[in-house]
């Protein structure tokens, strides 16, 4: 099942209920989230919203959550108490008109009593579209039909979807590494401008490219700094080209890191790596300019090689690509590269030989034992979801595995199973 991002609006208090590792994205209002088979990604949107905002804010709240380019389930929730007020009704249409070809959930909380809910939630009725479900954040009643309908809906998300994914690679990297000229060798001076994502970032424009193996949409960073540039001094457009690289990562699922290759690895290098890593996007380096090496011999490319996993180490599991993009060379090897990486990261293990890898570390290592004689226990282990893929464990307690054996067990399922060019997420979660 693909991570899905699921708004959540209204909805401060019942927090609880879904997020149970907030904060695991650069910023508190998104948290991870599990339920059942799936594993999706809860968007808070701040809770900010409520009925005594006026009406203009609540829209534009939710315009600002939407209209970054997330897609998800709209999930609105209401106080029983209060009663339907007349900001519902208009909520409910503006619900109505965004998403008149989603699922929207309409959760209508503090029904601590399941026969009593049912009452509760009469009114809510004449919303139309959408059904009322009483819950309580407090009590737990009804939360677990919430997360069912929560995941039915993204089932439906995920095969609607699928069908027409076409993943975006860009191209990011520091200011002169050669990322245009990269563009320009796979792509032609004479791009096809698809559109510009509406809503979104308007700093980069996508162009539609056939590589070997389908379709891609390539997200133009580089273009666009240059016309940037113009405006703007040295060091702001240093400074800018960051932050157009974190806006380019968030829209890709697979980002092409360029690094020159008699420049040193950089901060600025660095900080995008790890930007990369934790948003959960494919990665390839490429080293361009390899023409700028003096004395090549064969033995460059690994010298080289052993100095970038030294200083971007976060990324080792990223697959390297040398490249001369002012004479094209190599440079279609990118899109090889990219290619097989969005194919890992949308890889699915099956349980059996997942479980397999598991057994097989375990009998090789075991979780140390605590203080107190108590050890952790694996009861099996499954792959949630993928983009990127992400395994949970099921266990008898989560603290009992530190973190130096939540590493080991990476390293095992990456010796194992592969998954090179994308990050992978185990997730440790307790079973009784
Ligand atoms: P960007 O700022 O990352 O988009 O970089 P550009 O593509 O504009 O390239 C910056 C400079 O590096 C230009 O003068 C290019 O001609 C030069 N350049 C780009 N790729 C290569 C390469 O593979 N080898 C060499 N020697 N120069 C290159």
């Amino acid at each position: 099942m693909n991570q899905k991002i699921l708004l959540l609006a209204f909805l401060k208090e019942n927090k609880a209920i879904v997020v149970d590792e907030p904060g695991v994205t650069r910023d508190r209002l998104y948290g991870r989230s599990f339920w059942g088979d799936h594993e999706f990604m809860v968007v808070d949107t701040g809770g900010v919203i409520t009925v005594s905002k006026s009406k203009n804010e609540v829209m534009e709240e939710l315009a600002i959550t939407t209209t970054i380019g997330m897609e998800g389930i709209p999930l609105a929730s209401r106080e029983a108490a209060a009663g339907l007020t007349a900001a519902d009704v208009e909520i409910a249409d503006w619900l109505r008109k965004h998403y008149s070809h989603k699922f929207v959930i309409l959760a209508v909380n503090k029904c601590e009593s399941p026969k009593k809910g049912i009452m509760q939630v009469s009114d809510f009725w004449t919303l139309g579209s959408f059904s009322p479900l009483p819950i309580s954040a407090l009590s737990g009643t009804g939360t677990g039909e919430l997360l069912d309908l929560v995941c039915s809906g993204l089932e439906d998300l995920h095969e609607e979807q699928d069908e027409d994914y076409v993943p975006a690679i860009s191209i990011v990297g520091r200011p002169n590494v050669g990322k245009s000229s990269i563009l320009n060798a796979l792509v032609g001076e004479d791009r096809t401008i698809v559109s510009p994502i509406s809503g979104t970032t308007r700093d980069a424009i996508d162009t539609e490219f056939t590589g070997p193996d389908g379709q891609f949409r390539l997200i133009d960073t580089a273009g666009i700094r240059k016309r940037a540039a113009v405006a703007s001094s040295g060091s702001t457009t240093e400074a800018l080209s960051v932050n157009r690289a974190f806006r380019a990562i968030r829209r890709s699922d697979v980002v092409a890191l360029v690094i020159e290759a008699m420049a040193c690895i950089t901060e600025q290098d660095f900080k995008i790596a790890e930007r990369i890593e934790k948003e959960g996007k494919g990665c390839l380096i490429v080293v361009n300019k390899w023409d700028t090496i003096p004395n090549k011999n064969q033995q460059s490319a690994v010298y080289y090689e052993q100095d970038v996993r030294e200083k971007l180490r976060i990324l080792q599991w990223a697959p390297i690509v040398y490249a001369t993009a002012i004479s094209g060379h190599s440079v279609d090897r990118v899109i090889v590269a990219a290619s097989e990486v969005e194919k890992e990261r949308s890889r699915r293990l099956s349980t059996a030989t997942l479980n397999q890898v598991v057994q097989e570390a375990l009998a090789f290592k075991s979780p140390p034992r605590t203080r107190g004689g108590k050890r952790g226990r694996i009861y099996y282990c499954t792959q949630a979801a993928i983009r990127p893929p992400t395994f949970v464990f099921f266990v008898n307690d989560a603290n009992l595995f530190p973190e130096t054996y939540r590493r080991y067990m990476e390293k095992q399922l990456r010796k194992d199973a592969g998954f090179p060019g994308t990050p992978i997420r185990l997730l440790w979660r307790n079973r009784r």
